[in-house]
């Protein structure tokens, strides 16, 4: 994101790809303008909060008009950094590995799996879904050349903290750790960690725990 964004809220920046995308779609079936309400029922965000996180990037909706949905648009793009391809590496050629590198993120945003690694002979000099696969013994190199910046990790746990000491010593700004390892990085790296199994868990928690929340919300 570029400078401007710094002053909003981190929870509000998470949210901004989920407005970027849904606007797109407006953008493209040709809407020229959307209310907060529309916009809440379709990303499933409360409208108040719409109107406090669009208000941080000073588009202030108009009462009985909305929000201009090019001019929302151009923002996003611009603090999304959407006019420039954020260049992608993928570590651990897996079940969940494979399926991101068939996966095309650039269909709703501007990232691309240039590149994966394995320690695997049987996977290593391969291609899948248009990207090859490299020895982790080329790590190093292969990122520096591709100037790449973001590293999904999806190797078993054990081995993601020595890849990412690695990883500390290359241009990598930011992990995605699919593994459920907890990762010491220096402060010039940021890590989003998604743990799938832990996400499910706690959802079957909240429908046992608290069933009236979800009942409440459908109606
Ligand atoms: P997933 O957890 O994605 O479903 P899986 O169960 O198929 O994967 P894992 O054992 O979790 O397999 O390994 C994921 C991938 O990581 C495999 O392709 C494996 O060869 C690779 N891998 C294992 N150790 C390393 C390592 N040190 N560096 C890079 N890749 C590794």
């Amino acid at each position: 994101m570029n400078q401007d964004s710094m002053r909003i809220p981190q929870a509000t920046a998470k949210r901004l790809p989920l407005y970027y995308r849904f606007i797109q779609n407006l953008h493209s079936s040709g809407k020229q303008r959307v209310s907060s309400a529309e916009l809440s029922e379709a990303v499933k965000v409360d409208s108040a909060t719409i109107r406090r996180d669009f208000s941080y990037f000073g588009a202030l909706g108009k009462k009985g008009y909305g929000y201009n949905v090019s001019y929302l648009l151009s923002f996003f793009r611009k603090t999304l950094d959407q006019d420039e391809v954020t260049n992608v590496a993928l570590i651990g050629v897996g079940n969940l590995g494979t399926a991101f590198l068939n996966y095309n993120f650039m269909k709703n945003n501007n990232t691309k799996i240039q590149m994966a690694f394995d320690v695997d002979q049987d996977k290593v000099g391969t291609i899948i879904g248009d990207v090859p696969i490299y020895h982790l013994d080329d790590l190093e190199e292969k990122l520096k050349k591709a100037s790449v910046q973001v590293a999904i990790l999806t190797v078993p746990s054990q081995a993601a903290q020595s890849i990412t000491d690695r990883l500390a010593d290359s241009e990598i700004k930011g992990l995605l750790n699919f593994t459920p390892a907890r990762l010491t990085v220096p402060a010039s790296i940021r890590v989003h960690h998604i743990d799938l199994a832990v996400e499910l868990q706690s959802l079957v928690y909240f429908l046992k725990n608290y069933p009236e929340v979800a009942e409440e919300k459908s109606q």
